[in-house]
């Protein structure tokens, strides 16, 4: 359907030989190549084919740029192809066991995030809407957004949800040195801390809110949990996320330092690029019986479709009777098949 598309449009185009062509507006020509994209994309997230997936995300999000910027140039370079990441298998076997997706869940266990804010409005909104169905969600913020509105993640953390690292300005850490990831990391874990009133506050948090199976030999001495923006790493960025010490795990006089989490995860509701809420939630569920009813599910917090979309999941979620955990439940889970990575471990300047 994509080249189909993409050839028709081409024709359409670049044909100048008629005396009046008739041009499809570029606007819709490019929404029309973003819907194509995204049903690729919905097709390789059914046939689990990792690396197609990964490929077609990253043109979905170019795409998605591009229709934004009306930058219909743009459009046809993306189309042409573009610098792409491949994983190979090694590469795919190392992000399985360093990375949360919530694939060790139980049948029936989600864990619902939420990337990108603080929004202005839509974040509290949407933490009303959670709080109203007792539901719990873990908010994956943009340092400078924290930066721009921190009262609105201190309303988060003092309600309750958990606020993790996505980067200070999202960019894509691939294309970045590595003392600007670990810029990107550090400046955000200290805003983060900044709005959660410091690591003392953080480790209560995690007595009060995790109560049930925290482990007490556990001290949080930063943040736990990061996702990278766009979802985008390879293993060199990985590699600099796990060797972040976030926590230490001490036995009598014996510690043991465990590392930054990078949470990815297992369902897309690829709502940022799908104005409709109907849509979305077919979507979300599709990918749920794919999944074996489990796993971390990806939501935007600056989104007015996901504010709707989350209004006809969360109902339905209970009444299919999902137990809706936490992201530290995924954790835990993942623990017990994780092998962690050779490699130094870095302190965090404070
Ligand atoms: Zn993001």
């Amino acid at each position: 359907m994509k080249f189909l598309l993409s050839f028709f449009s081409l024709i359409l185009l670049n044909n100048t030989a008629f005396a009046e062509p008739t041009y499809l507006p570029e606007t819709e020509v490019i929404s029309a190549e973003v819907n194509a994209m995204r049903d690729l994309v919905d097709a390789h997230i059914i046939t689990g084919n990792a690396k197609a997936l990964h490929e077609g995300l990253l043109d979905l999000y170019a795409l998605k740029k591009a229709e934004r910027n009306g930058d219909y140039a743009q459009v046809k370079r993306i189309l042409k192809g573009r610098d792409r990441a491949c994983f190979n298998d090694q590469e795919l076997n190392y992000y399985a066991t360093n990375e949360l997706t919530g694939k060790e869940l139980q049948t029936k266990e989600v864990v619902l995030t939420f990337d990108d804010g603080p929004h202005p409005t839509l974040t509290i909104a949407m933490a009303n809407l959670l709080e109203r169905n007792r539901i719990d969600g873990t908010f994956f913020q943009v340092g400078r957004n924290i930066k721009a509105y921190p009262h609105v993640s201190q309303e988060l953390h003092s309600r309750g949800f958990l606020l993790a690292n996505h980067s200070w300005s999202h960019q894509n850490f691939k294309n970045l040195s590595d003392a600007s990831i670990n810029a990107q990391i550090d400046n955000t874990q200290n805003i983060l801390l900044s709005v959660m009133g410091g690591i003392d506050s953080l480790n209560q948090f995690y007595r009060n809110h995790f109560a049930q199976g925290f482990d007490l030999n556990r001290v949080l001495q930063a943040p736990e949990f990061l996702r990278t923006p766009y979802g985008s790493r390879d293993k060199r960025v990985l590699d600099l996320i796990l060797a972040n010490t976030v926590s230490q795990t001490c036995r009598g006089s014996e510690c043991r330092p465990n590392r930054l989490n990078h949470a990815m995860w297992l369902i897309d509701s690829l709502d940022w690029s799908d104005k409709n809420p109907v849509s979305i939630t077919n979507r979300v569920f599709k990918q749920l019986g794919m999944y074996g009813n489990r796993g971390i599910i990806l939501f935007h917090e600056i989104h007015p479709q996901t504010y709707k979309a989350l209004e006809i999941i969360i109902p339905r979620l209970i009444v299919e009777g999902y137990r809706i955990v936490t992201i530290y439940d995924a954790l835990k889970a993942q623990k017990m098949t994780r092998i962690d990575p050779p490699g130094s471990i870095r302190l965090r300047a404070l």
